[in-house]
């Protein structure tokens, strides 16, 4: 065998993955990532946005969210004891490596009283702690991590995996896309949210079972930062659940960020929208986004797809991300250049097109993100203004999830998935604790087989 272990993708998945074996002392570790590596990336090439070394997180906002319940699937897998513990594994990584000491979202007084006031509101506060990297520090924690990575893992960038490679019901390493084969005895599949296409393929090529997530479709919102100050003040990140009064949908506030930028994302050809904060520049909005889950029965099985055909609807209309005033969608017209200039509300994606939201959402979304933006301004006074601004579209594209153990080894031995495009995590540190998990296992296998 050329590797012990091969990981693909090279985001906090794969990352932690490659930083967990190193600390285990396993040798002739090879971590592959199609896009650029981390000097290398540009923010303003949207290629590099999601692909590169550091993967989607290189330009996330930084946000480590310690939650069970959010950012991802790890409790199905794990006890409550032992997922806090990973948690904080990780978290500590990320602080080692330059993350600032302070958390923000402590259980206190303020939040207990903030969490009676929002079920006033028919809103539930999923109390949440944060670490707050900022987008201008990622880099370099990344930095630091690429440096600890260097000699002790193989790392090749610009290194497309095309498929895996089985024998025998085992897996026996990658195929590039340059025809190339790695041979491996383990691999850990790591490809994000960029991925989650090329992993459902895998998943059906090598007989993998997967079940369809939730699709997570909605808009960003931004208003002015005054309005949620008072919340964003005692909790940096509000996460709010509300279930729409007409067809009791779960709707959900996500990625808050106070004094933030909305951003345009591209993903795999098309455009959406996503926010983001920095540790110190600060703009006079706050952002958040609005979601509404939908799980479809069968037969329909892509949940992707329809993600991407309503983002694509957006595009088709707005030659890109659409933005409208709450009031201009409220009274059934669209948002024109003149109109936005009359809104008290500057847009901080000053690219989007002024446009006509309810040309691109079903009834059913609308009406859901509408009611939750009305339970939101019982809560905090102001956020259901004419000068509140929704950009669309925001989706998340949750993968079809792969079947896995708790070591996160799928059906086929010695092949271990990890991350967002495995559809076992949502977010930054959980995606990072899968992957110390996989690498943990993989690791313990390796030490046993040469004791
Ligand atoms: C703008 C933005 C802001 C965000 N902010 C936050 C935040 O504040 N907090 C938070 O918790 N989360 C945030 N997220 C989400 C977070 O970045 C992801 O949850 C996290 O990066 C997932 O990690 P991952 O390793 O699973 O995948 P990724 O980070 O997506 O990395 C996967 C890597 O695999 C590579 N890859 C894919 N397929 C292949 C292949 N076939 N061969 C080789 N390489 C491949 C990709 O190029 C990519 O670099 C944000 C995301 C974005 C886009």
């Amino acid at each position: 065998m050329d590797y012990r272990v091969i990981i693909v993708g090279a985001g906090p998945a794969g990352i932690f993955a490659a930083l967990t074996l190193a600390d285990l002392g396993i040798d002739r570790v090879l971590l592959l990532e199609q896009g650029k590596d981390l000097d290398a990336r540009q923010r303003q090439c949207s290629e590099d946005m999601l692909c590169g070394w550091g993967g989607a997180g290189a330009y996330s906002d930084g946000k480590l969210t310690f939650s069970s319940e959010v950012g991802g699937y790890l409790a199905e897998y794990l006890d409550r004891d032992s997922l806090t513990g990973l948690l904080q594994t990780a978290d500590q990584m990320y602080v080692r490596f330059g993350a600032p000491d302070r958390l923000f979202g402590e259980l206190s007084p303020a939040v207990e009283e903030l969490a009676d006031r929002a079920r006033l509101a028919d809103l539930e506060l999923v109390p949440t702690r944060i670490r707050h990297i900022g987008t201008e520090n990622c880099r370099g924690v990344l930095t630091r991590m690429r440096e600890a990575l260097s000699g002790r893992v193989h790392t090749c960038t610009g290194c497309q995996v095309e498929s895996l490679v089985a024998e025998g019901g085992r897996i026996q390493g990658v195929a590039l896309a340059d025809g190339t084969i790695r041979r491996g005895d383990y691999v850990i599949a790591a490809p994000g949210r960029v991925g989650a296409g090329w992993m459902k393929q895998v998943a059906e090529s090598l007989g993998l079972s997967t079940k369809a997530s939730p699709v997570d479709i909605g808009v960003r919102v931004e208003l002015a930062a005054t309005v949620l100050k008072e919340i964003t003040d005692i909790t940096y990140e509000c996460k709010l659940i509300h279930y729409s009064k007409t067809f009791d949908d779960k709707v959900r506030t996500f990625c808050m960020n106070p004094y933030g930028e909305v951003v345009a994302e591209e993903n795999a050809g098309i455009t959406t929208v996503n926010g983001h904060s920095y540790a110190r520049k600060k703009s006079a909005n706050t952002n958040f986004a609005v979601l509404v889950s939908s799980t479809f029965t069968e037969p329909f099985n892509d949940p992707i797809g329809y993600g991407r055909y309503i983002a694509r609807l957006a595009n088709l209309l707005g030659g890109g991300a659409i933005v409208q005033r709450l009031g201009d969608l409220v009274a059934g017209r669209r948002s024109t250049q003149s109109r936005l200039d009359r809104c008290l509300t500057r847009p901080t994606l000053a690219q989007a097109t002024p446009g006509d939201l309810s040309y691109v959402f079903p009834y059913r979304h609308l009406l859901s993100v509408i009611e939750m933006l009305q339970a939101l301004d019982r809560l905090a006074p102001g956020v259901y203004s004419r000068h509140t601004l929704l950009y669309g579209v925001e989706v998340k594209f949750y993968s079809n999830r792969i079947t896995v153990s708790r070591e996160m080894e799928t059906e086929m031995p010695n092949l271990f998935a990890a991350g967002d495009g495995a559809g076992i995590t949502r977010g930054l540190l959980q995606a990072s604790a899968s992957g110390i998990l996989a690498a943990r296992a993989v690791g313990k296998r390796i030490t046993a087989a040469a004791s």
